[in-house]
């Protein structure tokens, strides 16, 4: 079975100032990897629309998306010490968030599905950008999936970094569960294991360095915990691949084939319901590419 990639072409126009490693250079690096020829028999691919206000708000204040809408009309500006609106930044949010919704769509219709996401947004809170994030794909996407008649949501998260945006959307809300190993201490902070939330919260906090067999265990270990007693009606993925060894912003040592694996193990646990990723980090264009590959085939 084919699995669905989902883009938008204005996901390439954030621009966050010379040097930035969530460069334009990243979208392009995934459309290329995805576009080669042995790949076209195992991926359908379908455009999505920008996101409309009534999605964003379900997560977001309106005050908060009317200010960045207008921080983006006066032409851009810093947000954050790393996070910065560029004059073409806004149209790829929304297309980023866009590129979401339509993920969910689609992984119901057809079982799995992958977005395209640029700007990432697993570190963006309720009212605050931060991380290179501004709006939160991954929570939107989960709100998206309730309103399809999905109650039951697990967000799994295996980017280097902490996703303490979707942790701080999610932790009092027991119809979904958030499962997050990453590098710890690290940017952004957060992620405890003792960080629960409702007891929906499932940290699985990690140094930099160990042997990848150990990260991959405890990645799945953890989907296991959560799933202990609950049944999710659907299986959303913050995918980062900048917990592939050699990423410039994380010490993790994992390899393609463990994105392959995980992929597997979670698709085999979840049956037929729906398995949807989004793509949050990752920095090194090569492994970038060779990680999203991985995880297009694995869903395919
Ligand atoms: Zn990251």
């Amino acid at each position: 079975m084919p699995t669905t990639v989902v883009w938008n072409a204005a996901c390439r126009h954030h621009y966050g100032g010379a040097g930035h490693p969530e460069r334009p250079q990243r979208f392009e690096a995934v459309l290329e990897a995805l576009r080669a020829p042995d790949l076209a028999k195992v991926i359908d691919w379908i455009e999505a629309k920008p996101s409309g206000r009534a999605a964003i708000e379900r997560v977001h204040p309106a005050d908060y998306v009317s200010m960045l809408e207008t921080l983006a009309a006066k032409g851009g500006g810093a947000l954050d010490p790393d996070t910065f609106l560029g004059p073409r930044s806004w149209e790829s949010v929304l297309a980023s968030a866009g590129v979401a919704l339509t993920a969910v769509e689609q992984g119901i219709r057809t079982g799995t599905a992958f977005g395209i996401t640029r700007p990432p947004g697993h570190h963006a809170l309720a009212s605050r950008a931060m991380g290179f994030c501004f709006l939160n794909n991954v929570v939107l996407a989960a709100r998206q999936a309730q309103q399809l008649g999905k109650p039951r949501v697990l967000i799994v998260d295996w980017d280097v970094h902490h996703g303490n945006g979707t942790q701080a959307l999610v932790e009092r809300d027991p119809s979904i569960r958030f499962v997050s190993m990453h590098q710890y201490p690290w940017y952004p902070g957060t992620g405890a294991e003792d960080e629960r939330g409702v007891g929906n919260v499932f940290n699985i906090p990690r140094p930099g360095g160990l042997p990848r067999e150990v990260y991959a265990h405890d990645l799945i270990a953890g989907v296991d915990a959560a799933l202990k007693g609950w049944q999710p009606d659907m299986l959303l993925i913050s995918a980062g691949f900048d917990s592939l060894a050699g990423d410039p912003l994380g010490e993790f040592t994992l390899e393609p084939d463990d994105i392959t694996n995980w992929t597997a193990a979670f698709r085999e646990r979840m049956g037929q319901r729906p398995v949807v990723a989004v793509l949050e980090g990752g920095y090194r264009l090569d492994l970038l590419a060779a990680g999203v590959v991985a995880l297009v085939r694995a869903l395919s």
